[in-house]
């Protein structure tokens, strides 16, 4: 069936409408915080880069990002008014490894924290310091996913977020447009939305990598992007949308903010703040005439000279084990020192834009 522009055009300015009177004025700014470079599936999702890097990485522990950087990156998120999307690895990571991460970021942020890695095991889990977990569903056609992403079958991360659910977690999905998808797909994703009872979901738009069966492949056109998020605000108004974009696709915040969406995401942060493409974002935001949660160029509140009055964190109590709290403790220089190495890379872009 061939999609109705018209129709996804009526349909968005109701979901506009329907998101402002459910969620308020506000669209958000989010990005997930990474923990490597290196998933241990066997067989990997074939639009994935970390899979066409998988080869060439000779020690998968070297291909994890250091404790202080992960730490650093999630002080500056706070600062910046940006909550991050998830906590995010390839698989591979153990329980404890994950229970320590999640606790010294919430610990640091003083934030819980929404997790993406894989199948969780709960019972290792300090539940208290978790807001919700995601599942990587990617895409909704069952033979497509069965073809594209053979190692995660969608029948156990249902299992996992229904368990979440019991638990008393929010739970969200992540599905990526430009896979192959049709648009009688949208009825599978909503069926699955309501089956899951899900509280957000997260839609990318394939950003196509060299060396996977998707390089030279157009992505998803803004219009069909559109379908998909304004067909999820209309079936489940009080849902989280949170929309990927990317680098060359920044002109579609506007449209998909017109159709639903609550949050931006997917950014290589440090490159864009301040420049010409951190403000693009800002302006596509503030031209649908909705106030902006957090910044992408106010340069003092990045150096932490002052605090941001329009951030979306609250501050809550996070409790974590002593071991994981002396840890943090113990590596204080070294994460300022990197803070202060991401100001700086970051100041100095800007200063070399504006000369
Ligand atoms: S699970 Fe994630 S990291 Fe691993 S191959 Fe799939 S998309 Fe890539």
């Amino acid at each position: 069936m061939q999609q109705n522009p018209e129709e996804i055009l009526e349909n968005s300015i109701k979901a506009f409408k329907l998101t402002t009177k459910h969620h308020g004025n506000y669209t958000s700014l989010e990005r997930a915080l990474f923990l490597g470079w290196y998933c241990n599936l066997k067989n990997p999702c074939k639009f994935c880069y970390m899979a066409t890097q998988k080869n060439k990485i000779k020690d998968p522990l070297k291909a994890r990002r250091r404790l202080e950087t992960i730490l650093a990156e999630a002080i500056l998120m706070k600062r910046m008014g940006w909550k991050l999307e998830f906590i995010s690895g390839g698989y591979g990571y153990t329980s404890k490894e994950i229970n320590d991460i999640v606790e010294m970021v919430a610990y640091v942020q003083k934030s819980k924290q929404y997790l993406n890695v894989g199948l969780v095991d709960f019972d290792s889990l300090n539940l208290d310091v978790i807001e919700g977990v995601v599942g990587a569903v990617e895409i909704v056609n069952e033979e497509l996913h069965d073809y594209i992403c053979p190692d995660k079958p969608v029948g156990k991360i249902k299992d996992m977020l229904l368990r979440a659910k019991d638990l008393g977690l929010k739970t969200g999905i992540t599905i990526i447009l430009g896979l192959g998808e049709k648009e009688e797909d949208i009825e599978k994703l909503l069926n699955l939305i309501e089956e899951l009872e899900l509280d957000r979901i997260t839609f990318y738009s394939l950003n196509p990598q060299k060396g996977t069966i998707f390089e030279n492949k157009p992505s998803v056109t803004t219009l069909e992007y559109m379908n998909w998020v304004s067909s999820v605000r209309l079936n489940f108004p009080k849902i989280k949308i949170i929309t990927g974009t990317w680098v060359d696709k920044l002109t579609n915040i506007g449209p998909l903010i017109m159709s639903g969406s609550n949050t931006i995401t997917k950014f290589p942060l440090f490159s864009m703040f301040g420049r010409k493409e951190g403000k693009t974002v800002e302006k596509e935001i503030l031209s649908t005439g909705r106030e902006l949660f957090g910044t992408f160029s106010d340069v003092d509140a990045l150096m932490g000279k002052k605090k941001l009055k329009n951030s979306p964190y609250k501050d809550e109590e996070i409790e974590i084990s002593r071991e994981n709290l002396e840890r943090v403790n113990d590596l204080q220089e070294e994460i300022n020192k990197k803070i202060e190495f991401y100001v700086k890379k970051t100041l100095s872009k800007i200063i070399k834009e504006t000369h």
